[in-house]
């Protein structure tokens, strides 16, 4: 099996917090919609006859693509061979009229950015939504038909306070959808709200109220239903993300479109630029990576999850002695449970599992 990850690079305005790739520059739409086309075209042998057994439609916003070349796009791809299709949307683009369109071109999963439903911590950080638009979308989205709806939220949110963050969390749950991606609000370098970080327009939250906040987190979600099986994941059973969970257990993709990553059935990575320029010019190349890259990719990814890092991958026994030595001081102190050939970090621990992670990582010397 494999996966599809299509990446449109549009947004209507770039939000405070964002660093990923996105242009508001709708007059390249037509170039990239035919650009992704043909470079499925030219790139579909990479998955070695694989059936993409999933399609995401990620961004930037997809929703924001025009509905003909959305379908352009669509009309593509394979997607009869897919069990899961979803598409990333921003509440202000969800009406009657696109949701029955999506629905219309095969995507059966929609993934909506909320991160708050406070108007005022909305607006802090530059989205273009209301609390009330996104959670009239939720119900838009239902009528269309879509029986598999996934929202995000983002905690640690300049200004915010573990009751708003409780008020957001519960109000959202209250719509009963299938998935919640929950961030904890990185500060990035680059982005609008770092630079007013660096000059006290804005304060950050206490590092002790945002673990209040994933506590809270993990506590409610829990209590609505959800399985936590990924640090920011949280599923109801039989919805865990089956493109997102693919990454985690080194399942080939093609990643089509500026920015997308992609690795292929011999476990080759390729990068394509994050620029639509230099995308359409140069298309995805291939990333030097070492074995030490890959080794260190699978425990970080295999970490991050509640299923852990399985130690059979490792069947180098001087790799496996290495990252168990590495480990033995986390699992003496409860970081990392080693249970069944696994090693996991538990569900408290995984706010501070980046550091946990680093001293697992390998070199040459290993
Ligand atoms: S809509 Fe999403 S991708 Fe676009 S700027 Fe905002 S966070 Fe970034």
């Amino acid at each position: 099996m494999a996966g599809i990850y299509v990446h449109i690079p549009f947004c209507h305005a770039k939000c405070a917090y964002c660093d990923f790739f996105s242009t508001p520059r709708m007059d390249l739409a037509e170039a990239v919609t035919d650009g992704i086309v043909g470079e499925f075209r030219a790139r579909q042998g990479e998955l070695q006859g694989r059936k993409a057994d999933t399609v995401y439609f990620g961004g930037g916003t997809p929703s924001c693509l025009p509905l003909p070349l959305l379908q352009r796009i669509t009309d593509a791809l394979p997607l009869e061979d897919a069990s899961e299709i979803t598409i990333e949307v921003n509440p202000e683009d969800v009406s009657t009229e696109s949701a029955a369109l999506w629905r219309r071109l095969g995507f059966n999963r929609v993934s909506m950015g909320v991160q708050s439903l406070v108007d005022d911590e909305l607006k802090a950080v530059g989205r273009r939504h209301s609390a009330r638009k996104a959670l009239s979308a939720v119900s838009v989205l239902r009528g269309a038909g879509f029986e598999n709806i996934s929202c995000d939220l983002i905690y640690g949110l300049p200004g915010q306070s573990l009751i708003s963050w409780e008020c957001s969390l519960r109000r959202l749950l209250e719509e009963n959808i299938e998935h919640l991606s929950a961030y904890s609000l990185s500060y990035e370098p680059g982005t609008r709200l770092t630079a007013m970080l660096s000059a006290g327009k804005i304060q950050a939250i206490e590092d002790d109220l945002v673990a209040d906040m994933y506590g809270y987190l993990c506590e409610t979600a829990r209590m609505y239903g959800f399985e936590h099986y990924e640090i920011s994941n949280f599923a109801k059973p039989g919805f865990r993300s089956r493109h997102n969970s693919s990454y985690w257990t080194n399942t080939p993709y093609l990643g089509l479109g500026p920015g997308a990553h992609s690795m292929d059935a011999t476990g080759t990575r390729r990068a394509a630029p994050p620029s639509v320029k230099k995308w359409l010019e140069f298309g995805a190349q291939i990333e030097p990576e070492t074995a030490i890259d890959r080794i260190n990719d699978t425990i970080i990814t295999g970490l991050r999850t509640s299923e852990g890092l399985s130690l059979d991958f490792m069947t180098d026994k001087r790799l496996r002695d290495c990252v168990l030595r590495q480990a033995s001081d986390h699992i003496a102190r409860g970081g990392i449970i080693e249970t069944h050939g696994r090693l996991i970090i538990p569900e408290h621990k995984w706010l501070v599992s980046d550091a946990i992670m680093r001293d697992l990582l390998i070199d040459d010397n290993y």
